[in-house]
């Protein structure tokens, strides 16, 4: 793919985004409903809005950087206090779903209803309208962008296909994508719970630091787009925001580099792209033993 036109602002050569899905309960309970049962499994999910999210947020405030926040409905009604918060200190807030639901499978209707039901309670609870979509474990239908773009989406940041924004065919109409990357994800590095996930290997917060610097620092060479997805109830805790607190301070020294909201970032593709990219979904080639034999050729 190339570059479909883009280019950074004037005096910028790279970017990166510091980008938080609050999962809290959400993503649990989407994996198995009886997780509302585990106490403690509740209690390593809801450190992220009670205890995360404030840590994270004056750290963002000390380097005065702008993230973006993907917030499910269910977490937004489970802790509006937290939500606002986030609002009220000039970050964006990105749609994540109802439930964290694995949209994988799902049909266009069901899907919508999912979607509708997210941003119906994103402007209840938070006066929010986003512009933004993350879907839930990063899964997307081949209809997905088409039924984003039809609620006035600008911008999905959920693929896989890019070092850089991109403008895509959306249905009728198009939607920017700012792709992920899952070596920039920290459930990779640190998400484990007995009988739900992980492999009970954690990494060295150092580690998952040196890691994503590296990738930062060749983004920023090559003129890409670093955006990293951090788990308030994973990298929140301690030793890990403190690794995060060294890394953001490294990025944001970056000379040129443009430390700024998904949004901002989706704004500046939607304003220079000059093509668009159509996502095809594989024709899958007709199985060995059903192809005709040819008797013109022995
Ligand atoms: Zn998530």
């Amino acid at each position: 793919m190339s570059d479909l036109g883009f280019s950074w602002p004037a005096g910028r050569r790279a970017a990166a985004a510091f980008t938080f899905d609050v999962d809290a309960e959400s993503c649990a309970l989407a994996h198995d409903p009886s997780s509302a049962d585990r106490m403690s499994l509740m209690t390593h999910q809801s450190y992220g809005p009670r205890v995360a999210v404030p840590r994270l947020l004056g750290i963002l405030a000390d380097h005065g950087v702008s993230a973006t926040f993907f917030v499910p409905g269910y977490t937004a009604e489970q802790h509006p206090g937290m939500v606002r918060a986030i609002v009220e200190a000039g970050h964006e807030i990105g749609h994540h779903g109802y439930l964290h639901e694995n949209m994988l499978g799902l049909d266009p209707a069901a899907e919508a209803a999912v979607l509708d039901r997210g941003l119906d309670v994103l402007r209840d609870v938070a006066g929010v309208v986003p512009t933004g979509y993350r879907a839930p474990w990063w899964e997307m239908n081949w209809h997905t962008p088409a039924l984003l773009a039809d609620r006035g989406f600008v911008y999905d940041s959920s693929l896989l296909d890019g070092d850089r924004p991109y403008r895509m065919a959306a249905g009728a109409g198009t939607l920017v994508e700012i792709p992920v990357d899952w070596a920039l994800d920290d459930w990779e590095q640190y998400a484990f719970f007995p009988g739900w996930t992980g492999s009970g290997v954690i990494e060295d917060p150092a580690k998952a630091r040196d890691l994503w610097a590296g990738e930062a620092r060749a983004h920023h060479r090559l003129g890409g787009c670093f955006v990293l997805t951090n788990h308030p109830f994973l990298s929140g805790r301690p030793g890990r925001a403190t690794a995060l607190d060294e890394l953001i301070d490294l990025v944001v020294g970056f000379e040129g580099m443009w430390v700024t909201t998904l949004g901002e970032i989706a704004e500046q593709a939607r304003r220079t792209c000059t093509d668009t990219w159509t996502h095809h979904r594989p024709e899958l080639p007709a199985p060995a033993g059903v192809v005709p034999h040819r008797e013109e050729n022995p």
